[in-house]
């Protein structure tokens, strides 16, 4: 279904997010129908360069990042036809008169995109205003990282606050845009079969893990000042929590969603330090260790974090949530997994072995759900069980079309200009995030308290698996 007509000013067009996400997942929407041919994109950052000069950008951005078989050879030349370009300081006067004189005052939906560093929020928003480009069909998206702990998001908040109501800010966590994580909704809630059983009753414990077989690359520079805690755990792990957590919200709307999110982040206790355990790489004959990548022998940033986290009330007494994630782990695998208590009791005798049943959530690779149940093994050989997985990879059960899963982006976007923010992270959401967050990473600032390392390629360093280990349970295999 087409969306309105648009305009969307994209602040850091020229940057590395804009190249790789956001023009190629516009593109993409464009070809599917979905951008119309009245909607016009302009890119706005500080580089000096035309029209011409951006549309080759972005020609460039889509040939690289863009590859789209659903897409008909003459169709990028009309979608760079509806791309534009304005040379602007987002902390000056410079281009703000031409950005005004491009809009012109269409009374059409109206985007900024803030693909800029954090810092440039505030100076941003103020001047939107200032030069009176904002109206009540404005729409602002701001990336990720939103603050580095509770006062500076409390301080973005409220920048953008001045300018902006909170109806009109559309705060990115791409995870959220990922089909699978929509996907958990409606398999809780458009199921009998799961939510009588969603709770500490039945469930033994919950395993979210976010694994990355690469390192820190080229984003070293930023990544050894945020850390797996910061760049992570606080956003992405933390709404994949709240969205396997929450309560049944009264319907699929922004507020109860976002309400029902938010009640799972406040009801989280503290963690306690033994509860928490951070690593750091080590490198290989052919890769090099986190420290050598980042290029500082003294950093103590994590690579890695393991953590186990409670939520108190009434569903999840009792059943904790195991979180992880790291970089130069054994695979890229994203995973949300139900484990489910044994049964009450076993008719078939201890040599039957404990089978538990397990739903897994599979974000990447091969979106997909998965629920283990266990069977008696085919054969003569008596009442033996054995666990077997019913699987739905969605590109397999829904046919080929549903293989081409747009990308978190692309939902995104849309999302933005059809005024839909169930998707977006509220603002008192992601405080109460940091809040959650801060200490943790505040009692890493003592003496002493040095990450492990851990060994490229490997499930993290021994500590994170001695967390479950004494708990009686264990991880799942990374694969
Ligand atoms: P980048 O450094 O590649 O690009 C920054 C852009 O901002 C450039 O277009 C630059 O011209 C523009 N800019 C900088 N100062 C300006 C000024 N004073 N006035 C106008 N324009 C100015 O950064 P990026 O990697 O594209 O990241 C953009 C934002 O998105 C950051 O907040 C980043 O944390 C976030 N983000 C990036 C990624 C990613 O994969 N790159 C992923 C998630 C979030």
């Amino acid at each position: 279904i087409p969306v309105q007509p648009f305009d969307l000013v994209v602040f850091g067009g020229t940057g590395d997010l804009a190249r790789r996400k956001i023009l190629p997942a516009l593109f993409r929407r464009y070809c599917a129908g979905q951008m119309g041919d009245a909607a016009r994109v302009i890119g706005a950052a500080r580089a000096e360069m035309d029209d011409t000069a951006y549309r080759d950008f972005v020609r460039g951005a889509i040939t690289e990042f863009g590859a789209d078989t659903a897409c008909a050879p003459d169709q990028l030349e009309a979608f760079l036809g509806q791309i534009g370009y304005v040379t602007l300081d987002a902390q000056g006067a410079q281009g703000w008169d031409a950005l005004k004189a491009r809009l012109g005052d269409a009374d059409r939906i109206r985007a900024f995109y803030f693909s800029v560093g954090p810092g440039l929020f505030a100076d941003l928003a103020a001047r939107i205003e200032t030069h009176g480009l904002a109206g009540p069909d404005t729409r602002v998206v701001v990336e990720k990282p939103f603050g580095r702990d509770l006062a500076s998001a409390r301080s973005l908040n409220a920048d953008l606050a001045k300018h902006f109501d909170e109806t009109q800010i559309y705060r990115i966590d791409h995870y959220l845009g990922k089909e699978t994580v929509q996907n958990l909704m409606a398999i809780r809630f458009g199921n009998m079969l799961f939510e009588p059983l969603w709770n500490s009753q039945y469930v033994d414990h919950i395993q979210i893990t976010v694994a990355e077989s690469g390192g820190v690359g080229s984003r070293g520079d930023y990544y050894d000042k945020a850390g797996a805690m910061r760049d992570m755990m606080q956003n992405h792990i933390m709404q994949l929590l709240c969205l396997t957590a929450m309560e049944p919200p009264a319907k699929y709307d922004p507020h109860a969603v976002r309400d029902e999110k938010l009640k799972v982040i406040r009801a989280l206790g503290p963690v306690e330090p033994g509860d928490v355990v951070r690593g750091q790489y080590e490198g290989t004959d052919s890769l090099p260790g986190y420290l050598e990548e980042v290029g500082d022998d003294s950093s103590r940033t994590e690579s890695f974090v393991a953590l186990k986290a409670r939520i108190g009330n009434w569903r999840w007494a009792g059943t904790p949530f195991y979180l992880r994630t790291g970089k130069r782990l054994r695979a890229r695998a994203s995973e949300i997994a139900v484990v489910f208590k044994d049964a009450p009791h076993s008719i078939f005798g201890a040599d039957a072995g404990r089978h538990r049943n397990i739903l897994t959530i599979r974000l990447q690779p091969n979106e997909g759900i998965e629920m283990g149940v266990t069977i008696k093994e085919p054969g003569p050989g008596g009442m033996r069980l054995v666990d077997v997985p019913l699987d739905m990879t969605f590109s397999e059960a829904l046919g080929p079309e549903a293989g081409d899963i747009p990308d978190a982006y692309e939902r995104l976007i849309m999302d933005v200009i059809r005024g839909d923010q169930t998707l977006f992270m509220r603002g008192d959401e992601v405080e109460a995030a940091w809040e959650w967050t801060d200490p943790i990473i505040e009692a890493w600032d003592a003496p002493g308290a040095e990450p492990c390392p851990y060994a490229t390629g490997s499930s993290g360093p021994d500590d994170a698996l001695a967390l479950m280990h004494r708990d009686g349970r264990r991880w799942r295999e990374i694969r």
